[in-house]
């Protein structure tokens, strides 16, 4: 356990004014135990702790820092509009530059409306799904993250008909009464309830490539199924990218994959690092939101000055420098070179996916392909694993399933150390060797 005695006194202040300590539950470290370090800075591909300790960062602030942390073309940005006031409510030339470069990076989005966070932008998305088709429910993947909206905090019981149940109290069974379940990659479960509720379905929101039961690529052909069932039913397509935009390609995983989605959903890169979110897609379906049509969605702070200059740095940046995405690429085969030679041919019970900079080291010797070939991780296995990481300098989410992110600043020195640190953890983990 860690001996961080500075984060841990903060961390017991912190419990006692807000819930758990932390303001977003997996910040907690409560699937490894322990408390959380406190993080004072960052810079490249370091965090420094409230104990002056420095760690390797493959968290990455959960997504957004593909460019590294502190990154010299955002902080000037930021610098640059603070001195102009922080907030006007009224509209800025910054909101359109950045409208106008996501819909010059995204291939499929033609108008795009600018929250603060992704579950704004799913929740939206999904309001706007709804009011374009005239239908209640949403598909959405077991497993799949899209923000904390009550529509979809909610678990599938068995059988591909089954009703969403809450997942969380608080969640009414009539919010998740029209949340319908599938699995991720199972195009059958997708059409299954297509059948079992004809012309009630509004939408199916995917994550492109899964981030939130650890990094779960699409299979051959899933994305496109996706496509051509929404289009045969007459439902919207949503594209959750808040974590795959602008990280797997550019253009996000429609760009990598060539599947174009009706509405897409952004966040994390986008902002640079600030809480900014998006959605947008076709013209049809944008114009349908306020004030040009009936949808309504707002947002007081949305388009604030300080975010759009860190969103417009770091999306400028990626569209003129675009061999940023051939470095990531690189390192991630480093990565993954590394981690097969050390998993080798059954020596260790673990598998390894990867899209780009995104990657996960899953606890289970079998493929991963959805949440039930996830849920089989060692949990006890990745909490020793995390730990032993950590003693030697590497921070990991603390969870098994949350995948792992390269930023520009990795160098190829830093992931050979990783790697290394990799090998004598899993050493200890498996084989009771002490290095
Ligand atoms: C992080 C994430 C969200 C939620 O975004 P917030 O900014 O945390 O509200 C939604 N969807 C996906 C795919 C995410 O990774």
């Amino acid at each position: 356990m860690s001996t961080n005695k500075v984060s841990k006194e903060l961390f017991e202040r912190a419990r006692k004014t807000i819930p758990g300590g932390v303001n977003s539950p997996v910040r907690a470290f409560g699937s490894v135990g322990g408390h959380p370090l406190f993080i004072v800075r960052a810079d490249g591909a370091r965090v420094t702790d409230a104990d002056g300790k420095e760690y390797l960062d493959f968290v990455g602030s959960w997504g957004p820092m593909i460019l590294g942390h502190n990154q010299e073309g955002i902080r000037q940005a930021v610098h640059e509009a603070l001195k102009l006031g922080t907030s006007f409510g009224a509209p800025t030339t910054r909101e359109i530059e950045l409208a106008e470069l996501v819909v010059e990076l995204v291939p499929s989005v033609e108008v795009v409306r600018l929250v603060n966070s992704g579950t704004e932008a799913t929740m939206s998305a999904v309001r706007l799904a709804r009011a374009a088709t005239g239908r209640p429910r949403l598909v959405k993947f077991r497993g799949g993250y899209h923000g904390h909206a009550d529509a979809f905090l909610v678990e599938a019981g068995s059988g591909a008909a089954t009703l969403g149940v809450p997942s969380s109290p608080g969640v009414t069974p009539g919010a998740a009464q029209d949340t319908l379940v599938a699995e991720f990659n199972d195009l059958n479960s997708v059409n299954a309830q297509f059948e079992a509720y004809p012309g009630e379905i509004a939408c199916v929101i995917v994550e492109p490539v899964a981030g939130n039961m650890g990094c779960v690529p699409p299979g051959e052909g899933f994305l496109q199924g996706l496509r051509e069932t929404c289009t045969a039913n007459g439902a919207v397509l949503i594209f959750d990218e808040v974590m795959t935009g602008f990280r797997v390609s550019r253009g996000g995983a429609q760009e990598r994959y060539g599947v174009m989605p009706d509405l897409t959903t952004l966040g994390k890169v986008i902002g640079g690092g600030l809480p900014v979110g998006a959605y947008g897609g076709r013209e049809d379906l944008m114009r349908q939101i306020a004030p040009d049509g009936p949808v309504y969605q707002a947002g007081t702070l949305s388009g604030n000055p300080l975010a759009t200059s860190a969103g417009i740095a770091a999306l400028t940046y990626l569209k003129e420098n675009p061999e940023v995405f051939e470095r990531l690429e690189r390192r991630g085969r480093q990565f993954e070179a590394g981690i097969h030679e050390i998993i080798g041919e059954g020596n260790y019970p673990l598998s390894w996916t990867r899209v780009g900079s995104m990657a996960s080291l899953f606890f289970t010797p079998n493929e991963v392909t959805d949440w039930g070939s996830a849920a089989q991780s060692d949990r006890e296995a990745f909490k020793r694993f995390f730990w032993g990481m950590l003693a030697r300098g590497i921070y990991l989410a603390p969870s098994p399933f949350e995948a792992l992110f390269l930023s520009a600043a990795h160098t190829e020195e830093d992931i050979s150390d990783a790697l290394s640190a990799t090998e004598e953890a899993l050493g200890e983990v498996f084989d009771g060797r002490v290095a």
